[in-house]
């Protein structure tokens, strides 16, 4: 997943005519060189497209105040959408074509993967080198989460988690089987499953006491439905591109049902500046916070904390971790506190 993050390169400066010339150059040049570069190539149209999507969508007044879908977006051609309606209309087709072009959307997702290699550096396109940066954002933000919601969790309480597109159990591995008693994997790749089941064998791993992977389950998340209430979190990180807006609602308000009382999800994705920017390499889409938030509040979920990851490489795009809850957040210590303030105190 990381590997469009190559592809999809932000300019975190103003581009000036000079940076302009150099991209417009770097694609002559990439044209005359083959495969590798190409990604040069994308890098560079896609940087002076995506500045002028962005600058006109902050120019038309009518921005601020329309739906996220209404934004316009790229892709990795550097193509330029109206909007989201407009993007996925191309991709998965109207109501009439819509079943055949949507498995084909899938499926070239799936064969993506498939050519990928089954490794750290394999699922993360290339950059390898983020897994440690990317573990320890992710472990301060679950500490936190796992605190605050279940504060009374080292009193044997047995906790479950689900890692969700789990490529190699990357996630599960560095992270999640140190906090929970059992992690569910979830992937649709059956290479990349098959590594995870042997890093992941009692043999082959020294999780904690009591700590184990229990299921594999190799199926896609738009065609998975958890068991009722066996999770305390569900974990979805760099994989959630790949489903279109329609599966991302429904999976979303399936995967509810899967949550213990208190339970919650962490979604950990890759943030667009604005609109979308679709990856017809991969047929996936990194959406804005804008747009996602219009997804959650579709699914009926609330975002119960949230925070930006830290020290990723400039040329990434952000990443950003949502706590997501299926109820209301309760501010409960800021009011009480107030009306407990402006009672009268028993003077003794
Ligand atoms: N979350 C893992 C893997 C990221 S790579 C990690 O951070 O290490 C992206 C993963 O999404 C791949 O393993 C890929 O097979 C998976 N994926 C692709 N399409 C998917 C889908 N429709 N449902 C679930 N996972 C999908």
């Amino acid at each position: 997943m990381l590997d469009r993050l190559r592809l999809h390169v932000y300019p975190k400066e103003p581009l000036t005519c000079a940076k302009l010339t150099q991209y417009a150059s770097l694609k002559l040049e990439t044209k005359r060189r083959a495969k590798p570069t190409l990604h040069l190539l994308h890098v560079g149209r896609r940087k002076e497209k995506l500045r002028s999507a962005e600058a006109g969508a902050a120019a038309d007044p009518k921005h601020k105040e329309s739906s996220a879908m209404e934004v316009s977006g790229l892709d990795s051609d550097g193509k330029e959408f109206k909007n989201a309606e407009e993007m996925w209309r191309e991709q998965i087709g109207e109501d009439g074509e819509q079943q055949e072009k949507k498995t084909q959307w899938y499926r070239e997702g799936i064969s993506y993967w498939e050519g990928v290699e089954a490794s750290v550096d394999g699922v993360l396109g290339g950059f390898g080198n983020v897994n440690e940066v990317d573990i320890k954002g992710s472990e301060a933000f679950l500490q936190m989460l796992l605190s605050d919601r279940f504060p009374n969790a080292r009193n044997n309480q047995h906790l479950v988690a689900l890692d969700c597109g789990s490529g190699i159990g990357r996630i599960t591995k560095n992270l999640l089987i140190r906090y929970f008693n059992e992690v569910d994997l979830l992937e649709p790749v059956s290479h990349f499953l098959d590594a995870a089941r042997e890093s992941l064998a009692p043999e082959n791993h020294m999780a904690p006491d009591m700590h184990k992977a229990t299921n594999f389950f190799c199926v896609p998340l738009q065609d998975f439905t958890p068991e009722t209430g066996r999770y305390d979190v569900i974990w979805v990180q760099w994989c959630i591109g790949h489903l279109t807006d329609d599966d991302f609602v429904s999976f979303f308000k399936r995967a509810k049902v899967g949550l213990k009382p208190g339970g919650f999800f962490v979604l950990k994705e890759n943030i667009a500046r604005s609109g979308f920017v679709l990856d017809k390499e991969d047929r996936s889409i990194t959406r804005s916070d804008f747009y996602f938030k219009e997804l959650f509040s579709r699914c009926g979920l609330h975002i119960y904390k949230s925070k930006d990851q830290k020290g990723l490489p400039e040329e990434l795009f952000a990443v950003k971790m949502y706590a997501l809850t299926a109820e209301m957040p309760r501010r409960v210590s800021k009011s009480r506190s107030k009306v407990q303030a402006n009672r009268p105190g028993i003077i003794r």
